[in-house]
């Protein structure tokens, strides 16, 4: 049940003096009204009503947009004042906005601390020094460490915002974010993929065929590792991918394939894949080296020197496709490459590396009639996947793409899917049957 909500408030950065390749707010706020102290009041009078009797904790008045800080003083005291108001009723309990690195000093923190704020949101974007250049966003890395010092100082609670796929932006430079963002102890974070913009300096880079936007696969794959390396680290990742509703708000036109409606479920979804395979092989790999070894249809076993007869078990084991192409799928997959077809048992007939009890040795000409001492076919392994209800949805994956790729990898496997209680979320099991 969520116990937090968020009172929104959108402060445009008129006059931002800066130019970021990704940025649409000119035009925004070329079309958008003012807001006034009074407007701050009124949208908060609005949300209050919604919020009443939902035992909610903490609810948050939040200033995003542009850049808070960047605003005149006493605009930003003004905003603040009614703000400060309603959380001195008790009515709301944090007050939050979003900033850049270089619109922080003592000067606006003293103002901020005056007015009883508690979290400040920085656009990071990278701390990689030639991606700020490339995305024209006028500050340095220093710049970040350094409000990152001063916000602690402070006392604030610190945000970290990051861009994934920036001109000049690749793996390295978003796994180097994600790490330097540790390092700066966050309490939250959020990971948006760029996406381009009509209006934007990125906009007409992609026209011109200078910048090639993330496609959704790589945008999922580079953010995922962002997310593990942020996860690890205990910081609370409060959003992934940009919502359709911000997408209106920024001007809702966008280029490129990198934006996707679901694309935190992409992510997550992918994540559950692999803590679910990981241990799934794990498990098969333990059956493989328990089960006795089992002897071939055409030749029973006394007849067959040991030694060769794991031999052949060890390159191709029962309930496991074959390992190499296994790990040829993976690897093309992880690389974004084509993808090798998987074991096809509509083809076949039947799975790979499971015996038919009713069928002799493929090889064995027609009409060979199965020997007395032929094994029955083991039945087929069962597992259960398990997720807490919050993070069923990821372990099935976004349309269902985490279930269609077991049953796809693993033909042979009976595969359950069960929503646990007792399992925190972000955390998946398979249980062997
Ligand atoms: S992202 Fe922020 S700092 Fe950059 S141009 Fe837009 S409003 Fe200005």
């Amino acid at each position: 049940m969520k116990t937090h909500a968020i009172i929104p408030i959108f402060i445009p950065h008129k006059g931002c003096p800066n130019d970021c390749v990704f940025c649409n707010q000119k035009a925004i706020t070329a079309r958008s009204a003012d807001v006034s102290p009074q407007d701050v009041k009124n949208i908060i009078e609005s949300y209050l009503p919604t919020l009443q009797g939902r035992n909610l904790q903490t609810i948050e008045v939040a200033f995003f947009g542009g850049s808070f800080t960047g605003i005149p003083m006493e605009e930003q005291a003004a905003f603040l004042k009614v703000a400060k108001a309603y959380k001195e009723k008790g009515l709301i309990q944090k007050i939050h906005m979003s900033t850049r690195p270089d619109y922080i000093n003592e000067a606006i923190l003293d103002n901020l601390k005056a007015h009883d704020a508690d979290i400040i949101e920085l656009g990071v974007q990278s701390f990689d020094e030639e991606v700020l250049t490339a995305a024209n966003r006028g500050h340095t890395p220093d710049d970040i460490y350094r409000a990152c010092r001063l916000i602690h100082d402070y006392r604030f609670t610190l945000g970290i915002q990051l861009m994934i796929g920036l001109p000049g932006d690749d793996m390295q430079k978003c796994t180097f974010s994600a790490s330097e963002t540790v390092a700066m102890r966050p309490a939250i974070a959020r990971l948006y993929p760029a996406i381009v913009l009509n209006g934007t300096q990125l906009y007409k880079m992609y026209q011109a065929g200078t910048y090639t936007p993330l496609t959704t696969e790589e945008a999922v794959r580079i953010t995922k590792a962002m997310y593990q390396i942020l996860d690890d680290a205990g910081i609370n990742i409060i959003r992934v991918g940009l919502k359709s509703t911000d997408l209106i708000r920024e001007g809702g036109e966008i280029q490129g394939h990198t934006y996707h409606p679901a694309f935190r479920q992409l992510v997550e979804g992918e994540i559950a894949k692999e803590q679910l395979e990981g241990q799934l092989k794990e498990l098969l790999e333990e059956t493989q080296t328990q089960e006795p070894p089992k002897r071939s249809a055409e030749q029973p076993a006394k007849q067959r020197p040991p030694g060769k007869q794991m031999q052949a078990q060890r390159h191709n084991p029962p309930g496991l496709p074959d390992r190499q192409s296994t790990k040829q799928q993976m690897h093309t997959q992880q690389n974004g490459q084509r993808r090798p077809a998987s074991p096809n048992p509509q083809k076949t007939g039947r799975p790979r590396g499971i015996l038919s009890s009713d069928t002799a040795s493929p090889n064995a000409p027609a009409g060979t009639v199965r020997p007395q001492n032929t094994p029955q076919a083991p039945a087929p392994h069962s597992f259960v996947f398990c997720a807490s209800g919050n993070s069923f949805s990821n372990m099935i994956g976004n349309a269902k793409r985490n279930k269609i790729y077991f049953a796809k990898q693993y033909p042979h496997l009976k595969i359950k899917y069960k929503a646990d209680p007792s399992l925190e979320d972000g955390r998946y099991v398979v249980v062997k049957c």
